[in-house]
C-alpha cells in the first residue's frame, strides 16, 4: 500500500476532528495515538474486508488457531510496517510537529498471555497473514490482561492490568454475531423419530459477542482476523429497577457471574490451576468460535460431510481441548449426523500442540465439577471414552494398567491431554527434544498407539517485529550487505556468512550494538535512576520467573563473581551488567522470594563501590512485550539455562540470537537446533545433558546436600542466604534455602553451578577479543532465519493443516 505524506496528514487531522473536535496542537498525545491508530485501521479496512471476500468466494480453507492466550503487545508500529506506510507516516507526523516514536509509547501493551505460549500464537498470526495463508485466531477479550508488576522494596506487588481503560483502537465489536453459550442445567434424553435425541434443559444462557481485530499481512494486501469473544448476560438493556426484590438480587449475580468468564486472564505461567471459572472460560469462547465458524461455514453451501476439507481447527495447548466434544455435540445434536460420520470430521479438522512435559501442568478436571458445568460436553467426552477404552481392549487384551493410563477419564479426572490426542489427527512437539520425550517418555502409550499422528514443528518467531520493527538499525546495516530478500525468505540471512569475517562490517553491526545500547542506558536512567556502562556486557535472563528456569543459578554466579571481587578487586574481567526482568504467579511463593533476592543482590552489589563499577544488577519491572522489544536489541549475552528436558522449546532464545546476541545456554529445548545451526564455536553450552537428568529423575542418586558441602563457593553463597550475610529478615529467602538442601534441588541448580562458572568465564574470555565476538553475533543473526515462524508456519500449513496461500490482489 502506498499513501502519500500530505495525504496521511490531511486524513489525520480530519480523524482529529471527527473523533475529538480538536486541533494538532491542541490534541493530547492519547487523542493523537487514538485518531492515528483508527486511520491506520481504516487504511487496512478494505484489504480486510477484500480478504474476507476472497476467501467467501473462492471457498479457501480456512485455519483458526485456538488459543486461550495472545500476548500480542502493541500493533501500531506492526501495522505501520506490514502496510507499508511507516515512512511515510514518520515524515507526516514530523511535519505536524510530532513524533511517532513518543506515539508509539502511549499504546498499552494488549497483555492478554503470560509468556511463550501466548506470545507464539501472537507471532503465528502474523506469520499466517504475512505469508497470505488463511489462518485467524480466536480467542478471549480479558478485560484485564496480565498484571502489571512493580517492585515495592524488592518485592514485587502486582496491579490490575486494566488494558482497555482508553479504549481499543484496533478491535471492533461484531454485536451482529454474537453467539450464545450454555451452562450447567441437565439433559434430557428423548426418542424423537426412532432417533435418540438430546434435550439441555434449565441451563444459564450467557451471550458471547466477538470483538475483531485485523491482522495485517506484510505488503501483501491480505488482512486477517483475531476474533476475541466477551461475556455479556442476555438481555443486556434489561431494566433491574423493573424486577421485584427476589428477581432482582437474582438478575444482578447472573450479571456479574456472566461478567466474571471474560473478566480476567488466569496469571499462571505453566502451573495449572484447576478452577472452575478457568473452565467455563475454556469452553466459552471455544463453544462461541466453534460456533461462528459453522456458521460462516454453511454460507459457502457446501455439505457439511466435507466440514474438514474446508476447515482447521488447532488447539494450542489442552486448554482449548473442549473443541473435540463442542465439535461432536454440534455435529451430532444440531447437524443430525451419525457419531461415526462425526468422530470421521471432528479428528479430521482438529490438530494439538503439546507445550509441556512437565505431568504437574498437565491440565485434567474433576468429574464433578466438569458435568455440573457441561452436562451435555461430559456425556460426550464419556462416549469418546467408551469408545477408546473399547479399541485400546481390542488391541491390548487384559493389558488393564495400559488402558487405564491411556483413557480419557481416570481416577476421577478428565484429563485433557488425552482428549486432544484421541480427537485429533495430528499432535505435535515444539522443539526436537521435547518431541522426542514426548515420544519416548511421556506419551509413549500414545506414541506406539498413533505412531503417525506425532510430529515435531519447532517453534519461531517473527522476525518483522523481532528484528524490522525492534531493531531497525540493524535491519537498515543487514539489507546494506545482502539487499532485503531476507524480509521475505528469513532463510537468506545466511548470506552474512560471508561477512561474518569482514571487519568493516563486524564494525558496523558492533556500533549497532552499542547504539541500542546507549538507548537503553538511557532508558534504564531514565526509569530506575540506576546509571550502567554500555561499554559493559549487557548479560539479560528476561522470561517469566520459574525454578525450573533457573534465575537462582544465574545469580548464585552474580554472587560468587562479587565474592571474587570483593577478594580482589582488580580481578580481570570486563564489566557486567546483569538485567533480569521477570513476573512470578502471585501464588508462586519461591518465585517471589527469587525475585527479591535478585533485588537485594543489586541492592548490595551496586551500592558497593569497591568493586570499582565492575558489576551491576538491575531488575526491569514489569517484563512485558513492548519492554522485550528495548532490551533484547541491547543484549550482549543471552541466559537460555534451564534444567534440560524443562523448557519444551523457548521462543526468547531465539529473538535474541536473531539480535546477534551470544547464548549461553543448556543443551534445552530449541537451543540444541541454535547450537545445530551456528556451530559449537559460536554459543556457550554447559551443564547436564538430558539422558543425565532423566536417568536421576528416574533412579534417584543425587544429592543436593553432597554438591553443596564439597563446593566452598556453594558452602558459602548458599549460606549467605540464612546467615544474616543480606540486610533482610532472617526468614526471607528460607525457602530458597530449603527447596535446595532439603528438597534436594528438583532443578539441579547446584549441580550445574560448577558448569555456569566455566560457562561464564568463557563468554568473558570471548568478549575480549573483540573480532572473535562480532564474528559470533554475526554468525548468529545469520543463522536465525531458520527460526523465523514463517518457516514454522509454512510447516504446519503443509503438514497439518493442508492450507495454501491465497493470494489477494
Ligand atoms: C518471547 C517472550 C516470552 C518467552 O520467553 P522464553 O524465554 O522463551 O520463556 C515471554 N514473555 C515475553 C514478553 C516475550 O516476548
Amino acid at each position: 500500500m502506498y499513501i502519500d505524506k500530505e495525504t496521511i496528514k490531511r486524513d489525520f487531522k480530519k480523524k482529529l476532528t471527527s473523533m475529538f473536535a480538536e486541533e494538532v496542537q491542541d490534541a493530547s498525545p492519547l487523542h493523537q495515538y487514538q485518531a492515528l491508530g483508527a486511520l491506520v485501521k481504516e487504511y487496512a479496512s478494505e484489504n480486510w474486508m477484500k480478504t474476507r471476500k476472497q476467501y467467501t468466494e473462492k471457498k479457501e480453507k480456512q485455519v483458526y488457531y485456538f488459543s486461550m492466550e495472545f500476548l500480542i503487545g502493541r500493533l501500531l508500529m506492526s501495522n505501520l510496517i506490514n502496510l507499508g506506510i511507516k515512512d511515510e507516516c514518520q515524515r507526516a507526523l514530523k511535519d505536524l510537529g510530532i513524533d511517532l516514536g513518543e506515539l508509539e509509547e502511549v499504546e498499552v501493551d494488549a497483555g492478554l498471555g503470560n509468556g511463550g505460549l501466548g506470545r507464539l500464537a501472537a507471532c503465528f498470526l502474523d506469520s499466517m497473514a504475512s505469508l497470505g495463508i488463511p489462518g485467524h485466531g480466536c480467542g478471549i477479550r480479558y478485560n484485564y490482561g496480565l498484571f502489571e508488576q512493580k517492585i515495592v522494596d524488592g518485592y514485587q506487588v502486582e496491579i490490575p492490568d486494566n488494558w482497555l481503560r482508553d479504549g481499543n483502537v484496533w478491535e471492533t465489536r461484531k454485536e451482529d454475531k454474537a453467539v450464545e453459550v450454555r451452562f450447567g442445567g441437565y439433559v434430557e434424553t428423548s426418542f424423537d423419530n426412532n432417533k435418540l435425541t438430546f434435550h439441555h434443559r434449565n441451563y444459564e444462557p450467557i451471550i458471547a459477542v466477538p470483538y475483531d481485530i485485523p491482522i495485517v499481512g506484510y505488503h501483501n494486501n491480505t488482512v486477517n482476523t483475531l476474533r476475541l469473544w466477551s461475556a455479556e448476560p442476555v438481555g443486556r438493556e434489561f431494566d433491574f429497577s423493573s424486577f421485584s426484590k427476589g428477581e432482582y438480587t437474582k438478575a444482578v449475580e447472573y450479571k456479574s457471574w456472566v461478567e466474571s468468564i471474560s473478566q480476567v486472564l488466569y496469571p499462571d505461567d505453566s502451573r495449572e490451576e484447576g478452577r472452575i471459572l478457568r473452565l467455563k472460560q475454556q469452553y466459552f469462547f471455544v463453544s462461541a468460535g466453534i460456533q461462528s465458524i459453522i456458521r460462516r461455514f454453511k454460507k459457502l453451501g457446501v455439505a457439511i460431510q466435507r466440514f474438514d476439507e474446508y476447515i482447521a481447527i488447532h488447539i494450542n495447548d489442552t486448554h482449548p481441548a473442549v473443541a473435540v466434544a463442542e465439535l461432536m455435540r454440534i455435529l451430532v445434536d444440531d447437524e443430525g449426523l451419525s457419531w461415526d460420520e462425526a468422530w470421521r470430521i471432528t479428528t479430521n479438522t482438529i490438530a494439538y500442540t503439546n507445550h509441556t512435559i512437565m505431568s504437574e501442568a498437565l491440565e485434567k478436571w474433576p468429574i464433578d465439577m466438569f458435568r455440573k458445568i457441561l452436562p451435555r460436553i461430559y456425556m460426550i467426552v464419556e462416549e469418546i471414552n467408551r469408545r477408546f477404552v473399547e479399541e485400546l481392549s481390542a488391541r491390548y487384551p487384559g493389558d488393564e494398567e495400559r488402558i487405564r493410563n491411556m483413557a480419557i477419564i481416570g481416577y476421577g479426572n478428565i484429563r485433557m491431554a488425552h482428549l486432544a490426542i484421541v480427537g485429533s489427527h495430528s499432535v505435535n512437539g515444539v522443539a526436537k527434544l521435547h518431541t522426542e520425550i514426548l515420544k519416548k517418555q511421556e506419551l509413549a502409550n500414545f506414541y506406539q498407539y498413533y505412531p503417525n499422528k506425532f510430529n515435531n514443528k519447532t517453534n519461531g518467531i517473527t522476525h518483522r517485529r523481532w528484528l524490522i520493527q525492534a531493531n531497525p538499525r540493524l535491519a537498515s546495516v543487514i539489507s546494506s550487505a545482502i539487499g532485503n530478500k531476507w524480509i521475505y525468505v528469513p532463510t537468506d540471512l545466511r548470506r552474512l556468512m560471508g561477512f561474518s569475517k569482514d571487519a568493516s562490517f563486524q564494525s558496523k553491526i558492533s556500533q549497532v550494538k552499542y547504539n541500542n545500547k546507549v538507548d537503553f542506558s538511557n532508558y534504564v536512567k531514565e526509569h530506575y535512576d540506576v546509571d550502567i556502562d554500555p561499554n559493559s556486557i549487557f548479560d539479560v535472563q528476561v522470561k517469566r520467573l520459574h525454578a525450573y528456569k533457573r534465575q537462582l543459578l544465574n545469580v548464585f554466579h552474580i554472587m560468587d563473581l562479587y565474592n571474587r571481587l570483593k577478594e580482589n578487586p582488580d580481578l580481570d574481567i570486563v564489566p557486567r551488567t546483569f538485567i533480569f526482568g521477570a513476573k512470578a504467579s502471585p501464588s508462586y511463593y519461591l518465585a517471589k522470594q527469587i525475585i527479591k533476592l535478585i533485588n537485594t543482590v543489586a541492592d548490595k552489589v551496586n551500592k558497593d563501590t569497591s568493586i570499582k563499577g565492575k558489576l551491576k544488577v538491575v531488575f526491569l519491572e514489569n517484563y512485558r512485550v513492548s519492554l522485550a522489544e528495548k532490551i533484547i536489541p541491547a543484549t550482549d549475552v543471552s541466559e537460555q539455562i534451564s534444567t534440560t528436558t524443562k523448557e519444551a522449546s523457548g521462543t526468547g532464545n531465539m529473538k535474541f540470537m536473531m539480535n546477534g546476541a551470544v547464548t549461553i545456554a543448556t543443551l534445552d529445548g530449541a537451543n540444541i537446533e541454535i547450537r545445530d545451526e551456528v556451530g559449537d564455536d559460536n554459543i556457550v553450552i554447559f551443564g547436564m545433558k538430558d539422558y543425565e537428568v532423566l536417568n536421576y529423575y528416574r533412579n534417584g542418586g543425587y544429592s543436593a546436600m553432597d554438591v553443596y558441602r564439597n563446593d566452598i563457593r556453594l558452602t558459602r553463597i548458599v549460606d549467605s542466604l540464612i546467615n544474616g550475610y543480606f540486610n533482610v529478615s532472617y526468614n526471607e529467602f528460607k525457602m530458597i534455602y530449603d527447596s535446595l538442601l532439603y528438597q534436594n534441588d528438583e532443578y539441579f541448580v547446584l549441580k550445574d553451578f560448577d558448569s555456569y562458572v566455566n560457562a561464564q568465564n568463557r563468554i568473558n574470555e570471548l568478549y575480549k577479543d573483540k573480532a572473535k565476538w562480532q564474528e559470533m553475533c554475526i554468525c548468529n543473526i545469520a543463522n536465525s532465519g531458520e527460526f523465523s515462524s514463517d518457516h514454522t508456519i509454512i510447516h504446519y500449513s503443509k503438514g497439518i493443516w493442508n492450507t495454501k496461500p491465497s493470494i489477494i490482489l
